[in-house]
């Protein structure tokens, strides 16, 4: 099984990558950002609580994504490994992703960080909201707040597995098939 966590700030390139990533390993993709957004587009009063703090380019609580991560396991007994995007974003969250594994006798193989500089994250998400109307990717400041979320909460969460030896790391900037193969080369080294 290949249990991957794709790592990296908001406009790193996870979603464009996971969803190559999928495809080419036969992985199932768990973004808890999208799992979020069809919560709200479903009206769930889960959703309607998250969409206040998404909005603001807060972090929704860890025990709101927890569970749905806990769900969309036991969802899926037969995939042949997972992708997580988005998750784990905090400390709280990465332990209590180790226990969901643990308890089904399975395990991450590996952190991959999206590694980009936060100028460019600016811009890439800027003109991101023009196409995708994501509230978040709409003004300067809501993207300068989440990428402060990041810095504060989610930065840490990589020392938490270079502490388990599966911290790696590829350079996200440049040609998208390029970015790709060195992702794919990593995920090969871990299989
Ligand atoms: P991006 O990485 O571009 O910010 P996401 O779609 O991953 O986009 O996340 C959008 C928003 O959803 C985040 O700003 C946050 O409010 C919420 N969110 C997503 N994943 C998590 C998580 N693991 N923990 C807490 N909040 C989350």
């Amino acid at each position: 099984m290949l249990n991957i966590v794709l790592f990296g700030p908001p406009g790193a390139g996870k979603g464009t990558q996971s969803a190559r990533l999928i495809e080419h390993y036969g992985l199932v993709h768990l973004s808890t950002g999208d799992l979020l957004r069809s919560e709200i587009s479903a009206g769930t009063e889960l959703g309607m609580k998250a969409k206040s703090l998404m909005d603001a380019g807060i972090l929704v609580p860890d025990e709101v994504v927890i569970g749905m991560i806990d769900n969309k396991l036991s969802q899926n007994p037969e995939s042949k490994g997972f992708i997580f995007d988005g998750f784990p974003r905090t400390i709280p969250q990465a332990e209590a992703l180790d226990k969901l594994m643990e308890s089904r006798s399975i395990s991450i193989s590996g952190m991959i960080a999206l590694e980009v500089e936060e100028k460019e994250l600016i811009s890439r998400l800027l003109i991101r909201g023009q196409s995708s109307g994501r509230p978040d990717d709409q003004n300067e400041e809501l993207i300068a707040q989440r990428v402060k979320e990041y810095n504060t909460k989610t930065a840490p969460v990589a020392s938490y597995y270079k502490g388990q030896d599966k911290f790696h790391s590829v350079y996200g900037i440049g040609d998208i098939d390029q970015i790709f193969s060195e992702l794919c080369r990593v995920m090969d080294s871990l299989s």
